[in-house]
């Protein structure tokens, strides 16, 4: 209401000085500049034509003008007033001269009329090339007050986010995800078309579920859904809502929804879902997260308040769907899920080639290369490898980002950022040994992946050095051999120390703990200690979901539990035999892999193949 007045006062305030502005404008420049001319008594006029001075007429309806003879003109007479020779002046006709017409035929002055009608258009344009600015300049200072609230008050601002938005992403933008544009075609059709679905009955889903790991490209997918289908696009981040103030979560979602409806057909998009989906029970008992559990019950309202067919897609993305609370997986709320997974070698040859897209590539980049030795990798660390590599080379100053800026970004990412942190030389000399050690039981068994490049480089992470191991191919399926062959290979590191210094030292934790996991896993969860049978000891609500703690059964005995300990334990020991026995039996390449090491700080995969030839011919 406030703003209703206010704007009624600007209005009206504006008008008036419009007016005053348009007058100003009239009487200083528009009239003066028609006119062009002094205005004398009409007397004045009489008498000059009396005298003969006058040499031109033109008879307005309104007013009159003439101009003087100039002196030395033929015909000018002898006594012309010198500082009015030759000058044009008007004056105000008086229609009740009747003898005008007569005295200026007598006098000889050339004369003629204006064709009548002619002042009234002049004086229209006089008024509407003034208004024309004004007016302009008053819709769109009264357009911004009207249309965008977020100027004059605090209160609205969320009415921004609330419009929807057309994301102009489209399928184009997403690189290995074909299986799941697939799916998502039913709905973008019936985005485009809900008369056609609505006629024939069939029903679609509300709620589709983006569920894979982070940086997967679901906040994409869910973009270009669309903007293949051409609608509004609006979202919400569940982690907004966990920054709110009692009850405004609650009506965030009623305020989206309502919006929403307006815009049908469109997409509602709720990123990180399961910040405030997460199941109830699992709160705790302190109810402190009693603001979530009211934006849930008001998503859950609105998702069963409307039909499926009103042409609102309810779309919504986690890497965590086991903690969801189950009622959102109901029939006629998220009960359609997409599985988004981390992309092939073939996918992330297309992200690579998306993200590269605008950027000057040198003759040398092999992309190819690039996708075969990133298994792992999402969409999102893809791009980032990228643009690390553009920045790397925007850095140098060149005007194409070469292959080795791409292998400087990809060991940045991988090893975090590299950092000068001297090494006092026995500590230089320890870790040399470690990472060489991993590196040669890498190198020396067959079922491993091939060693990339070792560096005894601190990294930003905390590591004193790294061994980057490039599998050539995704794997889906790890036989226990190389299972096996990968905890030999952590314990590479701790067993060359023992052979070269006699004693472990704190450098192997990291290597332990992922060690341990493995062998941990292989156990309960794989089938792959004989003491054990193949019997799976995990519980199993959330567990291993991307790498979190595994959990025992809780009807686990005692007994069986230390029986699992062993089991563990042996699995680690034999490995770090193996890697001992390697090791030893390979001293002289141990020895030459730690001495280029500690002179050149990084070795690569195929000096290290190259050293190890050299010995095994002896
Ligand atoms: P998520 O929502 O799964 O965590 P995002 O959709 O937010 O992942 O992805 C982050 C960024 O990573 C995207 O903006 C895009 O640049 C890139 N990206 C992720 N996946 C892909 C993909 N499949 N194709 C192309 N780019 C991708
Ligand atoms: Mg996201
Ligand atoms: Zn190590």
């Amino acid at each position: 209401m406030d703003k209703k007045h206010r704007q009624l006062r600007f209005s009206l305030a504006y008008f008036f000085v419009a007016l005053v502005g348009m007058w100003l404008f009239q009487v200083l420049i528009f009239q003066p500049l028609l006119i062009q001319a002094q205005e004398v008594p009409y007397s004045q006029f009489r008498q000059d034509v009396a005298k003969g001075y006058v040499k031109e007429v033109t008879l307005g309806e309104e007013r009159i003008f003439f101009t003087l003879y100039d002196v030395g003109e033929p015909n000018a007479p002898e006594d012309l007033p010198a500082d009015r020779a030759g000058y044009t002046f008007n004056t105000v006709t008086v229609p009740e001269d009747k003898t005008l017409v007569q005295d200026l035929l007598d006098a000889g002055v050339q004369f003629r009329a204006e064709p009548p009608g002619n002042g009234l258009l002049v004086t229209l344009l006089g008024w509407i090339i003034p208004v024309l600015p004004f007016a302009l300049i008053w819709y769109f200072l009264y357009k911004r007050m009207g249309g965008g609230q977020h100027i004059m008050s605090f209160a609205k601002s969320r009415a921004r986010e609330l419009t929807g938005e057309l994301t102009g992403v489209t399928f184009k933008d997403i690189g290995g995800l074909e299986e799941v544009e697939y799916e998502l075609k039913e709905i973008i059709e019936f985005l485009k078309n809900p008369e056609h679905f609505t006629k024939l009955g069939a029903k679609l889903p509300k709620g589709v579920l983006l569920v894979g790991p982070p940086g997967t490209g679901k906040t994409l997918l869910a973009k270009a859904t669309a903007g293949e289908a051409g609608v509004p696009f609006f979202s919400i981040s569940g982690s907004d809502f966990v920054e709110m103030f009692v009850g405004v979560g609650a009506a965030r979602v009623r305020d989206l929804f309502e919006q929403a409806k307006k815009k049908a057909p469109c997409i509602v998009f709720i990123d990180e879902i399961d910040t405030i989906g997460q199941a109830r029970a699992s709160a705790g008992a302190l109810r402190v997260n009693d603001e979530r559990e009211q934006t849930l019950n008001q998503l859950l309202t609105e998702m069963d308040g409307f039909e499926p067919n009103q042409g609102v897609v309810i779309m919504a993305a986690t890497n965590r769907p086991d903690i969801l609370d189950p009622a959102l997986l109901r029939p006629g709320r998220f009960d359609r899920q997409i599985q988004v997974s981390l992309p092939t070698e073939a996918g992330r040859l297309q992200i690579l080639h998306i993200h590269t897209r605008e950027m000057p590539l040198a003759p040398d980049v092999d992309l190819e290369r690039l996708a075969r030795i990133t298994p792992g990798f999402s969409g999102a660390d893809l791009a980032n490898l990228a643009n690390e590599a553009a920045l790397l080379a925007t850095r140098r100053n060149a005007d194409q980002v070469t292959m080795a800026d791409f292998e400087r970004a990809l060991e940045r990412i991988v090893a975090g950022l590299q950092r000068n942190v001297p090494l006092r030389d026995e500590v230089r000399r320890r870790v040399a040994y470690h990472e060489g050690g991993h590196a040669l039981v890498a190198a020396l068994q067959p079922d491993t992946p091939p060693v990339h490049k070792v560096s005894i480089i601190p990294t930003a992470k905390g590591a004193l050095g790294f061994t980057l191991q490039m599998p050539e191919e995704d794997q889906y399926l790890i036989s226990e051999n190389e299972l096996r062959q990968r905890i030999a290979v952590l314990l590479g590191g701790r067993a060359a120390e023992l052979l070269i210094f006699s004693e472990p030292s704190t450098g192997a934790a990291d290597d332990l703990q992922k060690a341990t996991q493995i062998a941990r896993r292989m156990v309960t969860e794989f089938g792959m200690a004989e003491a054990l049978g193949p019997v799976r000891y995990v519980a199993d609500a959330g567990a291993n979901y991307l790498g979190e703690q595994l959990m025992l059964r809780p009807e686990i005995s005692p007994q069986t539990q230390a029986q699992i300990d062993e089991a563990v334990r042996r699995l680690v020991e034999e490995a770090q035999e193996t890697a001992l026995g390697l090791l030893r039996e390979h001293m002289e390449a141990l020895h030459e892999v730690a001495e280029t090491l500690q002179q050149n700080e990084v070795i690569h995969g195929e000096e290290i193949q190259h050293i190890l030839e050299k010995y095994t011919h002896d």
